[in-house]
């Protein structure tokens, strides 16, 4: 029987991480909180070891226990070079094994396929990656400025997708962050909103996908229910009410969902 599970062990611009475990095979999407809390909540999933961290981008969110996951867990790393080479500029992350890939291609870790793909973001050669197994597949897009039609093309086939619901756009607009800042996270380069993201969701989503994890929200620039109310709305609209929204948090794991 072909299982497939994510859940997202912690989501926001104070550290992100999310779990996909195959039928042997548990890899992680990023490492962006401490290594104790990712084996607690793991743990809690009933996963005791990972077989590699796959690296969306080297933003401070999702890298800080790379050093630990590999060292602790001998967790492989794999990202591309532009990624590990900008990651290799800073002490804490010197000294690691690196499985390089290209972006665009595609591998194999344990019975997992894992596929990247390049998405527009304010940092050297971010990726998305999108993972099968079987027939499943689910696709993880969280730090993106706007959607491209690569970007369409890789979540269309998926039952689950983690999306990016940065923020609200008036929220954004009306918040004392300065103004370099709000035009950095508002362009193309930057974050998407959540809007934004209703509007890829109906592009993309056919009658396999059930599930939309909601990622990466601003602290301070949106709400939880803010977000799932515009998607919720933007996916109602297009007669897709049989997506289910499921919520993602900074400081706890999400629900636990069968892809
Ligand atoms: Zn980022
Ligand atoms: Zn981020």
């Amino acid at each position: 029987m072909v299982a497939l599970r994510v859940c997202v062990l912690a989501s926001g611009s104070s550290g992100n991480c999310i779990y996909v475990g195959g039928n042997d095979t548990h890899v992680l999407i990023d490492a962006g909180i401490s290594c104790k809390a990712t084996t607690e909540r793991l743990a809690a999933l009933g996963v005791d070891r990972i077989d590699a961290v796959c690296v969306t981008h080297a933003h401070e969110d999702h890298k800080s226990s790379l050093g630990p996951l590999q060292r602790r867990l001998n967790a492989g790393l794999y990202a591309n070079s532009e990624t590990v080479a900008e990651l290799e500029k800073h002490a804490k992350s010197t000294g690691l094994s690196w499985q390089r890939f290209v972006t665009g291609n595609a591998f194999p870790i344990g019975s997992l396929k894992v596929d990247t793909f390049s998405v527009p973001h304010d940092c050297k050669e971010p990726v998305g990656y999108l993972i099968t197994e079987g027939e499943r597949k689910v696709g993880i897009v969280t730090d993106l400025g706007a959607p491209t039609e690569l970007i369409r093309q890789r979540l269309k086939p998926c039952q689950v997708i983690v999306l990016e619901a940065n923020h609200d756009v008036d929220m954004l607009r009306d918040s004392d962050r300065p103004w370099p800042l709000k035009q950095r996270i508002a362009s193309r380069h930057g974050h998407l909103s959540n809007h934004a993201a209703g509007e890829l969701l109906c592009e993309v989503a056919g009658p396999h996908l059930h599930t939309v994890f909601l990622a990466h929200l601003s602290r301070d620039c949106n709400r939880p229910t803010l977000a799932l109310h515009t998607v919720s709305e933007a996916l109602r609209k297009k007669g897709l009410s049989h997506v289910t929204l499921r919520m993602t948090y900074p400081d706890h794991a999400s629900d636990v969902v069968d892809v």
